[in-house]
């Protein structure tokens, strides 16, 4: 007998035939005589659709309203899968975040799990039960519902597989696996056998959004093998673990990313201490930067652009607008949000010369004018216009695939 932990996705369980799909998924592995832990998110656009209903009474609702008001998804999926169950004629119990004793840090819209007591969840697994729990939610000091941040129902999965030591934990979507590019949006995309943890981390960080990247960085943390996997079809799916002897792929696939701004300061002072000066005063108030780039000076001038997420646009230009002894009284501060991020992942690149150029001739090719560049390991990222975002990464796929 194993112990599983199953999660499903918001398009799994989008309607009641969905529904009852996934309920058989759990009842046949319950009836292999496994103890089955099940993790869902709300069902479609649930969340979608509960925020702009929160916005149109107020805008700028607090984050402990919003993270209640979003926990109601999950509260509405795990009750509803539990009643298909039941129907089933399957003893099961469907539990919320803090029923299943997810106890996080108190940011509101951004929590990060502390730990998880499992009591409850072992109590049920004890009795036979087919225990659901809402994932992307938990409470915090305060007794108060927080959530994990969008996608955080995978976090919550790894969570309790590495919390109650798991003998499999199996993310089932919508599509068969990770591929080397969204199958949705580059049809010629390649399913991968298996992925490692660091490669999964970057493609996930950098847009794919099939698994959510914290999900990943736990999953490494406490070596839990990742399984990710259709709902809807039956075929083997992609193993995500540590794999030190596999062949390393070049390329392991192509991510984008459209929640990014570029902001650029031209003409602040070319003295040292500048960066640092721009740099802390992001960094203070929370700002993460990610590409970033300087010009040469010229008489006694510069430029510096970075990027930061896009809803952190507005936020880094009202900062640097209001230290112009920072940044100079002359300089001007230009936010743009019509920028993509595309990048390729791969643990092959490390000792391979010639891969960053490949991406850059597919890009010349395809007549795509690069913004910036910033480079790892194994990574390469470009930032460009967003209008080119889809025909860049199937240009970069097919240099790589075809
Ligand atoms: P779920 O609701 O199951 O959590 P998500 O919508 O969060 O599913 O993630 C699955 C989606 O991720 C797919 O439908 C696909 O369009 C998208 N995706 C983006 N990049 C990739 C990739 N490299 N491999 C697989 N899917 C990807
Ligand atoms: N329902 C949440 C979201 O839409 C969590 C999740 O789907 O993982 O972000
Ligand atoms: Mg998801």
């Amino acid at each position: 007998m194993s112990l599983i932990v199953q999660k499903f996705g918001g398009s799994s369980v989008a309607d009641n035939e969905r529904i009852f799909n996934v309920a058989n998924i759990i009842t046949r592995a319950y009836n292999q005589g496994n103890d089955i832990v099940v993790v869902v998110s709300a069902q479609g656009d649930t969340t979608d659709e509960l925020i702009e209903k929160a916005v149109s009474i107020n805008p700028n609702a607090s984050r402990r309203e919003m993270d209640m008001l979003l926990s109601a998804g999950e509260q509405m999926s795990v009750a509803l899968l539990a009643m298909a169950i039941e129907k089933l004629g399957y003893p099961v119990v469907s539990l919320l975040g803090w029923q299943a004793g997810f106890e996080t840090t108190s940011t509101y819209s951004a929590a990060r799990i502390k730990r998880i007591r499992t009591d409850r969840i072992k109590k049920e697994l004890d009795k036979k039960n087919i225990v659901i729990v809402a994932g992307f939610q938990g409470i915090n000091r305060f007794d108060d519902i927080t959530t994990l941040g969008r996608g955080g129902s995978d976090t919550s999965a790894v969570a309790i597989a590495a919390a109650m030591k798991a003998d499999l934990c199996q993310i089932y979507t919508d599509v068969e696996g990770v591929y080397t590019a969204d199958p949705r949006k580059v049809p010629n995309a390649v399913k991968l056998e298996v992925i490692s943890y660091d490669e999964m981390l970057e493609l996930a960080t950098l847009g794919a959004q099939v698994l959510n990247n914290r999900s990943v960085e736990m999953a490494k943390k406490y070596d839990i093998e990742l399984e990710v996997l259709s709902s809807l079809k039956q075929s083997s799916g992609t193993i995500v673990k540590e794999n030190t002897n596999m062949e390393k792929m070049l390329i392991s696939g192509v991510a984008k990313d459209c929640n990014v701004a570029r902001i650029s300061i031209i003409g602040v002072p070319d003295r040292p201490g500048l960066a640092f000066k721009v740099f802390s005063l992001l960094a203070r108030k929370d700002i993460n930067v990610d590409i970033i780039i300087q010009s040469v000076g010229r008489e006694g001038e510069k430029d510096i652009a970075f990027t930061v997420a896009a809803g952190k646009g507005d936020e880094a230009v009202r900062v640097l607008e209001e230290h112009r002894a920072v940044i100079g009284e002359t300089a001007r501060v230009i936010k743009d949000e019509d920028v993509a991020k595309i990048s390729i992942v791969g643990a092959g690149m490390e000792s391979h010369a010639g891969v960053a150029s490949t991406m850059f001739e597919a890009l010349y090719d395809a007549q795509i004018n690069i913004q910036m560049i910033t480079t790892s390991e194994i990574k390469v990222s470009v930032l460009i216009d967003k209008d080119d975002a889809d025909r860049a990464v199937s240009a970069i796929h097919s240099k790589f695939f075809d």
